[in-house]
């Protein structure tokens, strides 16, 4: 009789590019013999795909495979991301629980131990150099994700991506250029470019000297006119080159849309975080940006409560969000991450006042985002629609301020005219034009 097929589910907690590394864990296990499971209850094998920007994000990672383990059926627990050791998994969950921890850019490994715990009969001929060369397969044609690199060299005090994900590996152009033209020849028109310090791309490979290298990629991904909407996250300040803003400028399909991530107003505390930049350079930046594109949108990152934070000093980061008004902001309480410097000082920020904090700058945002919705009340906005809910369609415009409409699900998957009639906190109701 011939065996069952075994079968896999992966679990992703975190940022885009955890969920871009799913979708080529799942064509490496399928290529490999598995088939996906309905659900982590029914599976042969589990994969957490694992985050560590927060405390809570990790312990919602414990959380999961603690429960996987009492599973009366236990299947195979992988865990990989953004954890930083397996010595850490096996202090705080004891090894049987899990079975094999794999760092992502060795995710190409895995194979070998499905077929040793007998998952599967025979490896798959498709080999990789890299993780990054798997292409994924997408089940929204019109929109992709394309990490473009991963790892970080900044070593910001508080982050543990260059101690998880390592040093800054950029993929080869030719090869980026190869998945992009397959997405667009399958009907993508919309493209994001992911990478924990995107706008570096191509440091590693020319060792800084060609600063514009990711100018060139830029330019050459968006001579493709079939790809209506380019976006690319994230960028690091000190990394934004005046080219690649003129550039954006200069590109119909290049989105007027800049995640700056601020971290911080104060410049003790930026120099303690590592950021290399001051609030002035930031503020510079920011105000060049608004000028030379006038309809942009700047989205930042923050963190409350950094070890030595005093009140006086979270109120320049205030100061920052109210000059900027930026459109959204991820705004974390901060926590010490293994291995950083910054996990080394005191955490002296209380965490009721840490927790304050965030209610201050989510205020202001919400002031901010209120007053700019609103202006938007009468305009005509282009919006790509990537969901359809019982007679409502939910999709973002160029700036991926979310939208909603009455209408038919054949508009999901198109660029359709809206006209905004109601500007809200968090987004926009409008009606097809
Ligand atoms: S730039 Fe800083 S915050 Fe961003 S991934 Fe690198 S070390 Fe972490």
């Amino acid at each position: 009789m011939k065996e069952k097929q075994k079968t896999y589910y992966v679990i992703t907690f975190g940022c885009q590019m955890n969920y871009s590394d799913s979708d080529r864990l799942d064509v490496l296990l399928e290529n490999n013999g598995l088939s996906r499971a309905k659900s982590e209850l029914t599976a042969d094998l589990v994969v957490i795909n694992s985050c560590s920007v927060r405390q809570m994000a990790e312990d919602r990672t414990y959380g999961k495979i603690a429960k996987l383990a009492k599973q009366k059926k236990r299947p195979r627990i992988v865990a990989t991301g953004c954890l930083v050791s397996d010595k850490i998994w096996q202090k705080l969950l004891g090894k049987d629980k899990f079975d094999l921890y794999l760092p992502v850019d060795q995710m190409i490994e895995l194979p070998k131990y499905l077929k040793k715990w007998k998952l599967i009969g025979q490896l798959s001929i498709d080999k990789y150099e890299h993780y990054l060369d798997i292409v994924p397969r997408s089940d929204q044609k019109f929109s992709a994700y394309i990490p473009i690199m991963t790892g970080c060299n900044n070593f910001c005090s508080y982050c543990a991506v260059p101690y998880t994900r390592g040093r800054e590996v950029s993929r080869k152009k030719k090869d980026i250029l190869k998945e992009v033209g397959k997405l667009v020849e399958d009907g993508c028109i919309e493209l994001t470019l992911l990478g924990q310090n995107v706008n570096s791309y191509g440091n590693d490979w020319y060792g800084g000297k060609n600063k514009n290298d990711f100018v060139d990629l830029l330019k050459k991904i968006s001579d493709r006119k079939k790809l209506k909407r380019i976006f690319f996250i994230s960028s690091h300040p000190k990394d934004m080159s005046d080219d690649l803003i003129k550039l954006v400028v200069s590109r119909d399909n290049l989105c007027n849309y800049i995640h700056l991530p601020l971290q911080a107003g104060d410049n003790e505390i930026l120099q303690k975080m590592n950021r290399k930049y001051t609030r002035e350079e930031y503020l510079k930046l920011a105000r060049k940006i608004k000028k030379w594109i006038p309809e942009v949108v700047i989205t930042t990152d923050a963190i409350v409560g950094f070890p030595g934070e005093t009140k006086e000093q979270f109120e320049k980061s205030v100061d920052i969000f109210r000059k900027v008004q930026f459109d959204m902001a991820y705004i974390g309480e901060y926590s010490p991450r293994p291995k950083t410097a910054a996990s080394k000082l005191d955490d002296n920020v209380a965490r009721e006042e840490k927790k304050r904090r965030k209610r201050v700058l989510n205020d202001v945002l919400e002031e901010n985002n209120l007053k700019k919705n609103h202006e938007l009340n009468g305009k005509k906005l282009t919006v790509l629609f990537n969901k359809y809910f019982k007679g409502k369609l939910i999709g973002h415009t160029e700036g991926l301020k979310q939208v909603h409409v009455e209408g038919a699900k054949k508009y999901v998957g198109e660029l359709v005219l809206v006209k905004i009639k109601k500007g809200l906190k968090w987004g926009l109701e409008g009606r097809i034009w």
